[in-house]
């Protein structure tokens, strides 16, 4: 029957909805009879719609360790095989699908006795906990869903298509995020409403999971991303473009799960969002031509995590990230500064990287690098956290200059005669500091809670250190701008004292 798939806005089935299709090109290559901007059509049987649904949980699903058994009716003889269970993350997706036996032999069947005493005999643990029962096929994985495709009057919620005869209510479990692009903010208030989802949709909910790119370094904590496109093929044709190449499979029983890797070890959703949009940026955008990169600028992203604990898992933090070409643009530039004066190699990652604090157990610790990563993202000023993290790490950062010089010029907007200032006289303080060994005055800077008591501070260090303040820093700095001048300075100078 030919059949439309159809667009619906929401993220997470419009990404399935890819995956659908490409596993029908795949398997049925003569099905697809259109591709458009708004879905595609397909010639496909109850029996095809069927296939591909158990293509989609055999692909959420991995083989265990864990040896399972059946009674092969046909051969008479028990066969054993190995258990399949959940690739992690996957089961909070889909939480009601359970492993079930389609077939069993159970008490009432004349048969079980002599069939559970041969198994007993044979090594084999029969199957349920009060209700034993030999099964006569492998476990498996299962969700219903009706194909159905009879029409009637009940319309999808999703994509609005109608006359369908069944509708299912749309699960949180099976499918979390039930709102549309541009209603994020209902989604944590999203309760006792129901929504309807005709088969197809359905289907391609399974399929949302395997596009995402999901990231994980141990520990309970999976951070998701997918792109958005209104346009279909655009969000196709990103996928095999830009992010099939990032994707590879770390073997599922390791402690770390995650379907791509990034040159940055990460722990936080904003950081690691970073890191493969850099990775994304050096790979493919670079060099891409105009054309090519306003087709990429089009897109945005979602991200999110989900917090394993017991059998449940939160999701948090949903986060729509858009205007890719701004950062773009300041990765252009910043690369562009640096290959100025270095020849090195150093681009951006080598200064994202720095942001980290040894920890004495030999980890690191990234929170700061996770609130830096979310003022690039968000284009928004950056200069207490820097501030804080050379305070509290001491730890230089090369070339850390360039990285703030560029940032508050090409993104806040700062005149680059203050960038020029301050950058000036907090290189001075600093050789100043590091010449006599004492850097309490930085700490002193730094500390300043208001405008008088900064001006205090530079006053003291003119004495000091014999630095003159530069008239225009005094007579430019005010009550709405001193802490950014302050921190401007302690970072220069810090940096500097540390070199
Ligand atoms: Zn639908």
């Amino acid at each position: 029957m030919k059949l439309k798939f159809v667009t619906t806005g929401n993220f997470w089935i419009d990404n399935g909805l890819v995956g659908l299709h490409d596993a029908i090109k795949e398997r049925y290559p003569e099905a697809i009879l259109t591709l458009k901007a708004n879905g595609f059509e397909a010639n496909l049987s109850i029996g095809q719609l069927e296939e591909l649904k158990e293509e989609a949980i055999k692909a959420l699903t991995t083989e265990t360790k864990n040896e399972g058994w059946y009674y092969d009716k046909a051969k008479g003889i028990f066969e054993r095989y190995r258990k399949r269970n959940w690739k992690r993350f996957s089961q909070f997706f889909l939480k009601q699908i359970g492993p079930s036996s389609k077939e069993e032999i159970d008490k009432r069947d004349s048969k079980f006795r002599s069939l559970s005493l041969q198994a007993q005999a044979a090594g084999l643990k029969l199957y349920g906990e009060k209700k034993k029962y030999v099964p006569l096929a492998p476990l498996r994985f299962d969700l219903k869903i009706s194909f159905a495709m009879e029409p009637g009057n009940r319309v999808c919620d999703f994509c609005g298509q109608k006359r369908l005869k069944t509708v299912e209510e749309a699960s949180r479990t099976q499918f979390p995020f039930l709102v549309g692009k541009g209603k994020l903010a209902t989604f944590y208030s999203h309760h006792g409403v129901s929504y309807k989802i005709c088969p197809l949709c359905s289907l391609a909910t399974l399929y949302g999971i395997s596009q995402a790119l999901l990231y994980n370094i141990g520990g309970n904590i999976g951070t998701f991303f997918l792109p958005y496109d209104p346009d279909f093929r655009e969000l196709r044709y990103f996928h095999r473009i830009y992010l099939d190449h990032l994707k590879t499979e770390v073997p599922p029983e390791q402690e770390q799960f995650r379907n791509f890797i990034t040159k940055v070890r990460t722990n936080y959703l904003n950081e690691t969002f970073l890191a493969l949009i850099y990775d994304i940026y050096t790979y493919t955008v670079k060099a891409a031509r105009e054309a090519e990169r306003k087709r990429i600028f089009s897109k945005s992203f979602y991200g999110f995590r989900g917090l394993e604990s017991g059998q449940k898992i939160t999701y948090e933090s949903l986060n729509e990230y858009s205007r890719l070409e701004a950062t773009f643009g300041f990765f252009d530039k910043f690369d562009e500064n640096i290959r100025k004066i270095s020849e090195g190699g150093w681009d951006f990652r080598g200064i994202f990287r720095d942001f980290q604090i040894r920890l004495q157990s030999g980890g690191v610790d990234t929170l700061c690098r996770e609130k830096l990563a979310g003022r690039i993202l968000h284009f928004d000023y950056l200069e207490d956290i820097v501030e804080d993290f050379l305070f509290s790490s001491g730890e230089r950062i090369p070339f850390l200059d360039i990285f703030v010089e560029t940032y508050i010029k090409e993104v806040e907007g700062m005149d680059e005669k203050i960038v020029k200032l301050t950058r000036g006289f907090g290189y001075a303080i600093g050789s100043k500091a590091s010449e006599s060994k004492t850097k309490s005055p930085l700490y002193d800077i730094r500390n300043s809670k208001n405008l008088d008591e900064f001006l205090r501070q530079l006053n003291q260090i003119q004495f000091a250190f014999e630095i003159q303040v530069p008239e225009t820093l005094i007579r430019e700095v005010s009550d709405e701008n001193w802490e950014r001048y302050k921190s401007l300075v302690s970072i220069f100078a810090m940096n500097t004292f540390l070199g």
